[in-house]
């Protein structure tokens, strides 16, 4: 019989300084095997940790877990460590630094940035190890073989030619994945165009296809702090887990996890579901032997999202009194996007309309102005007849209120903050000083687990 599938705990003392995080590293590390006969004597190992936007932890992983890895890997005879991540889409594209003054389009930041910002490119030069962000890596296009959604991708060719590959996640609720751990992680080995186009339905299948271009070796989770709620960014909230896990399987390292995090039948995580049905690991928790501490004893019940938890028009229709949506047949990522685009379109102090998803009805006679009409996504973009002869009244009367996309993702967000700046509803500032609060919120928040820590900014 097969050995089983591990998956090891190591619970530590919160909050936890340098030494006490390369202990748990080590110990977690060890206890799946260990890095002995696996990294040999001059090996190029890569590192893929979740560094998903300029915020530490819990959006991002801890600069000292990536350190004590490097560490590891050195030790057990690395020639050349690589930390290789690129970061989310909304980083890129429309996350706001300290010194902005106007909006448009690409205003975000680049992972090498983000990489200094949160310290991560100090503590791994420190370590005996290099950084790179993927838009600066050289990629090669590849098939993906056995990909059912991603077919040919371009990926770092750091990755694909390592000789031991790690994958290091955090713990954290996703709004559109549910969680977000090892699977979801490798999204950021794609590159832009790629991050961007896999937001739609079929995520998380696009999430598993990823995994079967270069299968991770180990897998790393940083658990010390996790999130929960509307993860995996600004809208979600930290949990004190104090946790460490280590598993050379991808899959049962997720079903586990998401077990720790409260989820007690982890094949409801899509991402898990299909991977195990995909034959890339263990998601069956009967079939993964559990090491060092219980699943029982460092579970904590994280609240899921509220995309999860509720009905999703409950989150986007007959909220605002002053937005009408008409919305056709419709994917989640559109549904989700209505309700991010909707939190903008609230400030209007006018009446709005926001036409979304496939052939919307609409009434012969909308009760808004066409300079207060907005079309979200590439389905309702392409609707004809009376959409169509709406289109082109509002094109002649020169009011481009067309958010294109498929989804219509992050750059939607930027194109309608920028239309709403430019009518004087919203301005640059607003945006400043929201980020500005969020900021300080997570690096207040982590600054009492890491008081060592400082974000390199630029000077504003
Ligand atoms: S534009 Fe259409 S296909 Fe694309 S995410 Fe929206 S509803 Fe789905």
């Amino acid at each position: 019989m097969s050995e089983k599938s591990k998956v090891a705990i190591v619970k530590g003392r919160m909050p936890p300084d340098r030494t006490e995080i390369d202990r748990m590293v080590r110990e977690a590390v060890n206890l799946t095997g260990g890095l002995k006969g696996k990294i040999k004597r001059g090996d190029h190992v890569a590192i893929k940790p979740n560094l998903f936007a300029p915020y530490p932890p819990p959006i991002s992983v801890d600069r000292r877990v990536i350190a004590s890895m490097v560490t590891m890997a050195r030790e057990a005879g690395a020639g050349r460590v690589t930390v290789i991540e690129g970061v989310s889409v909304g980083t890129l594209m429309k996350r706001v630094r300290p010194s902005m003054t106007t909006c448009g389009m690409s205003r975000g930041f680049k992972t090498s940035e983000v990489m200094r910002i949160l310290g991560i490119t100090k503590a791994v030069e420190e370590a005996g190890g290099e950084v790179m962000g993927v838009e600066d890596a050289e990629k090669v296009e590849v098939n993906v073989n056995g990909g059912m959604a991603l077919h040919r991708v371009n990926y770092p060719k750091v990755v694909l030619d390592a000789d031991y590959f790690i994958n290091m996640p955090a713990m954290k609720t996703h709004t559109m994945t549910m969680v977000t751990l090892s699977i979801k992680n490798l999204q950021g080995l794609l590159d832009e165009r790629g991050r961007y186009y896999s937001h739609r339905d079929d995520l998380q299948q696009h999430m598993v296809d990823i995994s079967k271009i270069r299968k991770p070796d180990l897998v790393l989770l940083d658990g010390l702090l996790g999130m929960e709620g509307m993860g995996a960014g600004e809208g979600g909230t930290a949990v004190e887990m104090g946790v460490i896990m280590a598993s050379t399987d991808t899959v049962a390292m997720d079903s586990i996890a998401s077990m720790c995090m409260g989820i007690d039948n982890p094949l409801v995580v899509s991402t898990t579901r299909l991977a195990g049905h995909d034959g890339l690991g263990t998601s069956n928790p009967f079939l993964i032997e559990v090491v060092g501490e219980t699943i029982a004893s460092v579970r904590k019940q994280f609240l899921l999202p509220a995309t999860y938890t509720l009905p999703i028009d409950s989150l986007v229709t007959g909220l605002y009194p002053n937005i009408d949506i008409y919305i056709g047949g419709a994917c989640s990522a559109c549904w989700l996007m209505a309700a991010l685009a909707e939190g903008l379109l609230a400030k209007v102090p006018q009446r709005v309309s926001l036409i979304v998803g496939v052939d919307p009805k609409i009434p012969p006679q909308l009760k808004t102005d066409l300079a207060h009409t907005f079309f979200l996504g590439e389905c309702a973009l392409a609707t004809g007849g009376d959409l169509l002869e709406l289109r082109n009244a509002m094109q002649l009367a020169g009011y481009d209120r067309f958010l294109a996309g498929c989804p219509p993702y992050e750059q939607s967000l930027v194109k309608l903050e920028d239309i709403l700046i430019g009518m004087g509803y919203l301005k640059p500032d607003e945006l400043v000083e929201k980020a500005a609060k969020h900021r300080e919120e997570f690096f207040n928040y982590y600054r009492k687990y890491d008081p060592t820590w400082e974000p390199e900014y630029e000077t504003p």
